[in-house]
């Protein structure tokens, strides 16, 4: 990072301080008191998706967990802790999972070069193609599969969110609750919804569905 470019950052948020008070001079105050958004976002790391600002969200309307190819790891304690903040106690009523075409971590889970301990985490997106390398392999153009991955990893997350417990917890306490799958166009701006919306545990394999 160039010492101008940080010099540059924080200017930039001074102005940003500066015109945001000009519109409120209680902007800052009234944020201070708390939050209660109605979306949590799960997505990538990719810079160039930031999640706020493709929908238009103010700060204050989304809480975001963001990782390498916007993953559900039923194991990872972050992803485990943001999502239990988020359903059980903001109450969030949506949770969205973003992914994007041309991301990164799911072409490198497409190919074999070791990249360090990524390579770990990459495992994880591998087991979904795996999953479903009967319908990819059949695909005979690159980036075509390649496209077809990134919207099956998405789905493939939203259904390791409705099998945490979590989840399906505040299902079963009747919280109202949507979960979605989303793909986001980096050389469009737009994003696709994927239609796998879910509110409830009834359409996961029986192996999944826990008894409260
Ligand atoms: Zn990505």
């Amino acid at each position: 990072m160039s010492t101008e470019f940080y010099k540059k950052i924080l200017d930039n948020n001074k102005k940003w301080v500066e015109s945001q008070l000009a519109l409120d001079s209680e902007y800052f105050k009234d944020l201070s008191k708390g939050q209660q958004p109605p979306l949590l976002w799960i997505g990538c790391s990719d810079s160039r998706v930031p999640a706020n600002e493709i929908i238009g969200a103010k700060p204050g309307e989304v809480f975001v967990h963001r990782n390498i190819a916007n993953m559900v790891v039923h194991t990872d304690m972050n992803m485990l802790s943001v999502l239990d903040y988020a359903v059980n106690v903001l109450k969030v009523k949506h949770v969205i999972v973003c992914g994007h075409y041309g991301c990164g971590g799911v072409k490198a889970a497409m190919g074999n070069d070791s990249i360090g301990i990524i390579d770990n985490w990459i495992r994880h997106i591998k087991d979904v193609y795996r999953l479903h390398n009967t319908y990819l392999d059949s695909i005979v153009n690159e980036e075509q599969r390649f496209n077809a991955f990134v919207e099956i990893n998405v789905k493939e997350q939203v259904f390791d969110l409705a099998k945490t417990s979590i989840v399906q917890s505040a299902w079963k306490n009747n919280q109202e609750l949507f979960l979605h799958g989303w793909v986001y166009g980096l050389n469009s701006g737009y994003v696709t919804d994927l239609n796998v919306s879910f509110n409830s545990g009834v359409d996961l394999d029986e192996v999944y569905q826990l008894k409260f």
